[in-house]
């Protein structure tokens, strides 16, 4: 790295010790930045590398609760609100074993960019806590969802701070969250959370939209390379939110997804992936994705080691979590001869895996790009409870569609003006954090 962006990065890991994935994060974006140099002195003048890698505010807070045997338990809430210069912070909440303050900082982190590589009105924050919400009843999960919106709900709103989703909290979470803060605040404030059910405020093709929007993306990589997804093997991991939408938009695009994974292991079904099956077992039975294997029969195999990136696919789209693919893994997929790699997940590639594509010329599309569809139709949920609206589901979906082609077009004339044609990391990377840069400098040192 040049020696003043090392410099900067030096500080980052000596002020925040021990969040090695927040360090990868920030390490992808100033070695995109190198591009800029020499040609923004204003950013340095302002500091605005500093000021970006430091939170605005970090909340960390207990959150106890009952269990249904009657024992309390205590887990750790985070909130942690990153930038907001170019409006409400905006990001997800995860409960997940594994989160920590490193983790929701990284999330935070990317959160910035892809928020506004959106082009809407949204700062970047992200939050959640290390509650495992898997085995527990779903009075246990609204007695949790109860007990971290009494902290969460001071320092949340909708001109201040707007969660959502992500790992671990779907409609269900969202729907106790917004009822406690609704209590707490006596008020029907519905732009204070997105991913809210259709009946209370939410938003036509929020669901999907994640998922869709790295279809999408992937769509248009794989157009620019005069390519598409037709009659395509498509490799998807997870079974989650992101992943049963991408499956569902790359089929209806076309393509033949043959994967799906959880932390239990994966299945390969050659005749495509049945999605209603999928869903049943994942969205309504909450089960494990062995008994799609099971219940699918017709050569669907389940694997329980092994990477799920080692079945043969022309388009692979990583949609689990965070560093799920690795350097091995890469290998294996180039060789296997994939096209195009659009990340559904947060940062599911490594860096290793990442250089891996780039040497073998294989499409890498990163997560703040690919799946920035999620976010953007939040903000689109926003403006619809701003204006007390609802919007049809062809006219939300192809306003998300409007914003991915945006987004990849972006991602690419910006890379093309600083000298990485076809580079969507660097592309998105620089595209996304000059307007955050620019607006930093209009507002002052704040
Ligand atoms: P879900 O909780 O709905 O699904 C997560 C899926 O990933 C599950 O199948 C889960 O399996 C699997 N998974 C989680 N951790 C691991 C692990 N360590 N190893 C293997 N599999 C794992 O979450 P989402 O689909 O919402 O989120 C998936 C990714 O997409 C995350 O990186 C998230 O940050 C990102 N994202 C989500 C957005 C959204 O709108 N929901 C928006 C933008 C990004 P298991 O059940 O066994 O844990």
């Amino acid at each position: 790295m040049e020696a003043s962006l090392q410099a900067t990065y030096d500080t980052v890991l000596q002020r925040n010790q021990g969040e090695p994935e927040f360090h990868q994060a920030v390490r992808e974006v100033f070695e995109s930045l190198e591009t800029l140099r020499g040609r923004h002195p204003e950013y340095e003048a302002h500091g605005i590398l500093m000021r970006l890698c430091e939170p605005e505010r970090q909340l960390i807070f207990r959150v106890p609760w009952v269990d249904d045997e009657g024992t309390v338990r205590i887990n750790r809430g985070f909130r942690v609100e990153y930038n907001s210069a170019l409006g409400p912070y905006k990001g997800g909440l995860r409960f997940h074993p594994s989160v920590n303050l490193g983790i929701v900082k990284f999330l935070g982190f990317e959160q910035i960019f892809k928020n506004s590589l959106t082009g809407l009105p949204i700062g970047g924050g992200k939050g959640g806590s290390d509650f495992d919400p898997h085995g527990r009843s779903d009075g246990e999960i609204m007695r949790f969802c109860q007990s971290f919106m009494t902290e969460l709900h001071r320092h949340i709103g909708e001109y201040t701070d707007v969660p959502a989703g992500d790992i671990g909290v779907g409609s269900r979470e969202i729907g106790y969250l917004f009822g406690q803060y609704k209590r707490l605040t006596n008020r029907y404030e519905a732009g204070v959370l997105t991913g809210k059910g259709l009946d209370w405020g939410g938003s036509l093709v929020r669901t999907e939209a994640t998922g869709y929007g790295a279809a999408i993306f992937a769509n248009e990589m794989l157009r620019a390379r005069e390519a598409s997804f037709d009659g395509r093997r498509v490799g998807v991991s997870g079974s989650g939110n992101v992943a049963i939408y991408a499956i569902e938009k790359t089929q209806q695009l076309g393509g033949i997804p043959i994967t799906a994974s959880d932390s239990s292991g994966y299945v390969v079904d050659e005749q495509g992936i049945d999605l209603d099956l999928l869903r049943q077992i994942k969205e309504v039975e909450r089960g494990r994705i062995h008994e799609y294997a099971e219940r699918r029969g017709g050569g669907a195999r389940f694997v329980k080691d092994g990477s799920v990136w080692d079945v043969p696919v022309d388009i692979a789209l990583p949609s689990a979590t965070q560093n799920e693919l690795d350097e091995k893994d890469a290998k294996t997929l180039a060789s296997n001869g994939v096209k195009v790699v659009a990340e559904g997940a947060n940062m599911p590639c490594t860096p290793e895996a990442v250089e891996v594509f780039r040497m073998a010329g294989v499409g890498f599309g990163p997560g703040k790009a690919a799946n920035a569809g999620g976010v953007a139709t939040s903000a689109l949920e926003m403006q619809q409870n701003a204006s007390r609206d609802t919007w049809t589901f062809d006219y939300t979906e192809a306003r998300l569609t409007e914003i991915m082609r945006n987004i990849h077009s972006t991602c690419l004339t910006t890379a093309d003006e600083v000298g990485r044609p076809g580079d969507y990391v660097v592309g998105a990377n620089v595209a996304g954090f000059r307007k955050v840069a620019n607006a930093m400098i209009a507002l002052g040192v704040v």
